[in-house]
This record gives C-alpha cells, sequence and structure tokens, in this order.
C-alpha cells in the first residue's frame, strides 16, 4: 500500500480504533535508531512546534526523508495532550494520563530536540532565534505552534473564568472550580466564532459536563453561549442531546458572542444584549494561529488570524516564505483544527519534503481524514469521520462524501472505540 492509499484506508480503520501506521514505519524497525551521519545529511528542517502537527512531522520526515536531518524546537520537556482532557474536569482522566515524553523521537527516529521558546523566525534565509539567543539555522522551517487567544474585555488576568481549551494549569483550575459549585448553582460554557480549534470540543465538553453536573450536582444548569448563528457541527447528534438527554441541565443560546465579562460579579455581557451571571464559567475566547505566526508577518488568511499555505505542501503563500511551512491548526485550511487532521497534515507535509528534496514535486493529489468522537454523556460517545482530496480547481481540499459520515446517536460501544482511536493516533504521533 502506498502513503496516499494509506491516508484514504485510514478513514475507515481510525473509526474503528485502528492503528495510524504508514507504509514506511510497518517496514522500518521500531526499536533501531534512525541514524544520519552529518556527512551524510543531505537537508536540515527545523520544526517548530512538539504538538500533534509538529511530533508527527519530525518523525515523518526522518523516516520518509533520505539523510534529512530534523531538529524539533518545543517550549515544554512533555506534551499534554488536549484531545480527551474534557475528562480531566469530570474526574474521569488525570492530566499525567494525558501527558506524552519526546524519548522515542530521539532514541528511534534520531530528532535532535531542543527545548525553549522560538522568539523570532527570518523565512528568508530560514533562521530561527530562541529567547536564549541560540540561532538555528536549516534548509526549510516547518512551524506548527498551534494557537494563541484573543485578549476578553474586561477579563484582564483574572483566573476566574480559565478556558481550559489548552490542556495544562487551566484545566486543572476548571475542574476544581467546577468541584467546588453548588448543587443548584449556574455553569456557563462559551463558544467562540469560528473557525477555532476542535469544532465538536464545545458541544461534547457541554454534553459531558451536564451528564456529570446532573449526578454530582443536582439542580444544576449549564447556559451554553454560542457566538455561532448555529450549532458549528455533528447538528443533529447534539441538537437531540442538548433538547432531549440534556434538556432538564442545558440552557442554549445561539448568537451569543461573548463582548466583555466582569470577573468580580461573575456576569458576562452577550452582543444580544443579555447579561448572563454563572457560579462556574468556562470562557473559551477566539482563537488565532501561534503567535510566533503573526510576529513572522505569515498571518495572510481569515482576517490576518490564520496562516495561507498551499496544501499540496503546507508551504506557507506569503511572497518571499516559501521556506516556511506551516502545519496543524495554525494553518488556514477547509479540514478542520483537529488533532487527527494535524497528523494528516503533517504527514502530507513530509511527504512533500521528501519529495523536494530527492529534487521532485510534491504529491498532486493528496487525501487525508479525520475521525472525530464526542462524549454525549460520560460514558456514550457519538462519532463522525471525513475525508478530504485536493481539488486542482479551487486549491483546497475538499470534503468527499461519500467517504464520510456521523453515527445516529451515540452509545458505549463508540465510547470504548474512542479510547482505542486516541491509544492510536498518540502512538502514531509519540511511540
Ligand atoms: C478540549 C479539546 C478536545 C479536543 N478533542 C479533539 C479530538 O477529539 N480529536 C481531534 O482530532 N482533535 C481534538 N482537539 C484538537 C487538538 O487538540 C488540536 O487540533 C491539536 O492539538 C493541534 O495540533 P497542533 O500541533 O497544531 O497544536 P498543539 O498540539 O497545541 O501544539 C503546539 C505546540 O507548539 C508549542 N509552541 C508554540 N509556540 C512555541 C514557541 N514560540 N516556541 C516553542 N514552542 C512553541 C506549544 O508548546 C505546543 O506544544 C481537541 C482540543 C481541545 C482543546
Amino acid at each position: 500500500m502506498d502513503r496516499r492509499n494509506f491516508l484514504v484506508a485510514g478513514a475507515v480503520s481510525a473509526v474503528a480504533g485502528g492503528a495510524l501506521a504508514d507504509d514506511r514505519r510497518r517496514s522500518t524497525s521500531t526499536t533501531a535508531a534512525v541514524v544520519t551521519s552529518s556527512s551524510t545529511v543531505k537537508a536540515r528542517v527545523i520544526v517548530i512546534g512538539g504538538g500533534m502537527a509538529g511530533t508527527t512531522l519530525a518523525k515523518y520526515l526522518r523516516l520518509w526523508g533520505d539523510a534529512v536531518e530534523v531538529t524539533l524546537v518545543e517550549r515544554m520537556p512533555t506534551y499534554t495532550s488536549n484531545i480527551m482532557s474534557s475528562l480531566v474536569l469530570t474526574g474521569q482522566r488525570t492530566l499525567s494520563s494525558l501527558t506524552y515524553k519526546y524519548d522515542a523521537l530521539r532514541s528511534k527516529y534520531g530528532v535532535t530536540t531542543v527545548f525553549g521558546e522560538v522568539v523570532s523566525v527570518d523565512p528568508v534565509n530560514a533562521k530561527v532565534t530562541l529567547a536564549d539567543k541560540t540561532v538555528l539555522t536549516a534548509d526549510r522551517i516547518v512551524m506548527a505552534p498551534g494557537i494563541t487567544f484573543d485578549t476578553v474585555p474586561g477579563l484582564g488576568t483574572s483566573n476566574k473564568m480559565p478556558h481550559a481549551w489548552m490542556a495544562g494549569a487551566q484545566t486543572t483550575l476548571l475542574a476544581s472550580q467546577l468541584s467546588a459549585m453548588r448543587a443548584g448553582g449556574v455553569a456557563i460554557l462559551t463558544i467562540p466564532k469560528t473557525p477555532y480549534r476542535c469544532p465538536p470540543g464545545p458541544y461534547e465538553r457541554a454534553c459531558l459536563l451536564a451528564d456529570w453536573l446532573r449526578v454530582k450536582k443536582p439542580g444544576s444548569k449549564l447556559i451554553v453561549l454560542d457566538a455561532n448563528a448555529d450549532i458549528v457541527t455533528e447538528k443533529d447528534n447534539f441538537t437531540n442531546a442538548f433538547l432531549g438527554l440534556h434538556g432538564n441541565v442545558i440552557e442554549y443560546h445561539n448568537n451569543a458572542e461573548v463582548l466583555s465579562v466582569d470577573p468580580a460579579t461573575m456576569n458576562l455581557y452577550t452582543a444580544s444584549g443579555g447579561t448572563f451571571h454563572g457560579d462556574v464559567v468556562n470562557m473559551i475566547p477566539r482563537q488565532r494561529a501561534g503567535g510566533l505566526i503573526a510576529a513572522t508577518g505569515l498571518n495572510n488568511a481569515t482576517e490576518g488570524r490564520f496562516a495561507g499555505v498551499n496544501v499540496l505542501s503546507y508551504a506557507s503563500t506569503t511572497p518571499g516564505a516559501g521556506k516556511v511551512h506551516i502545519i496543524g491548526d495554525s494553518s488556514a485550511t477547509t479540514q478542520p483544527k483537529a488533532g487527527h487532521i494535524a497528523n494528516q497534515e503533517a504527514k502530507v507535509c513530509a511527504d512533500a519534503l521528501a519529495r523536494i528534496f530527492a529534487g521532485g514535486s510534491p504529491d498532486p493529489a493528496p487525501v487525508t481524514n479525520s475521525a472525530c468522537f464526542s462524549t454525549i454523556t460520560t460514558t456514550q460517545a457519538s462519532w463522525l469521520h471525513a475525508m478530504f482530496q485536493y481539488d486542482p480547481v479551487t486549491a483546497t481540499m475538499q470534503g468527499v462524501p461519500a467517504a464520510s459520515g456521523a453515527s445516529v446517536g451515540w452509545n458505549k460501544d463508540s465510547f470504548e472505540d474512542m479510547n482505542k482511536w486516541f491509544g492510536a493516533l498518540m502512538a502514531d504521533t509519540f511511540a
């Protein structure tokens, strides 16, 4: 099976919890390190950001590229997965169970890791500067710095309304606030305008919290303030869950963009004129590409929020920045901002770079896929999967309806499949 066909098969196997492997990975020992002697190096690549996209890129470029030296720069010594992190709020997961190390990247694949903050990127000369003034140079740079948040007017530095949308301290904080909330209290969850990280994520968190509140905090209400005109994905399942199963807990408001907040009173003020008060507020702000993208001048898409890319190689479309590739949530494509898609974009980019370094051109017809499970209760999930293929007319990745779909309803089997899918995705990325 070639790389392209594997991506197609992956849409089905991933939903069933199958492994996200690839042809070259299977033919490569998983224990022997991929060694490149400095005298044989044919190209050097710096990867910025060791999350879902950057880590996958580093690993697969070492597997697929011929003598490519890869240096991954990441600010944190370990990675904490956002995926599954809503289950930390209900006490079903711990953050440590979602923490991943970079050891395999070094020992099995020969990636060089540097832990530090990248403060500037020179896209013309492919040069990267770290906070400690270290300067790294390469033939190409791959940027995968994820997202950053818009400022919420009125919030300041208060930690009273955590987003918990980047797994870590904010997740623990929101979990403790929910745990301390009185029975019969009011929790509020806000959903930002699209595009944001993980389209079904806020809706599945709302369902999960509603189920948990019903049992742990009887008589409580969960107000969902959605800045969008309607539920943005998996509409049938979330509508049925909000109105039916969780109808006694969830109060849903569309077109309810939060314009400002007051952490002293725990009030939120919305575009529709409504004021909402919560005992606990999960304030998920509007999002844009990781700060380094705008600082480098690569935020040329989505009204300056994200980075335009050529989806055949994920090279920047900013004039003069062709040596820089942007993958994962920072890039602006027609695909959702999701960890599974970040993994797929990384593979397309790694394949393109391997071909370019070998004197060729990127695959002219890439295919990607994404599987997604949504927690509807603390024990049941729904699912959806989507396949995308390159459309040469629009130069975008377009959904393939015949190979995409969603579950009708939710069940326990899908919850178990979710755990299998997650294990396979994280192993494909970090192991
Ligand atoms: C609650 C929640 C649930 C989710 N559930 C799912 C799901 O079920 N399925 C799914 O597919 N996706 C899901 N997602 C989305 C998924 O987590 C993201 O789409 C994915 O993490 C994007 O990968 P990324 O590599 O672009 O960014 P990240 O994974 O955030 O990685 C970015 C990395 O860059 C590093 N970095 C940033 N700037 C610098 C710098 N200047 N210097 C050094 N390092 C830097 C960061 O430290 C970070 O490690 C969920 C997200 C959330 C919040």
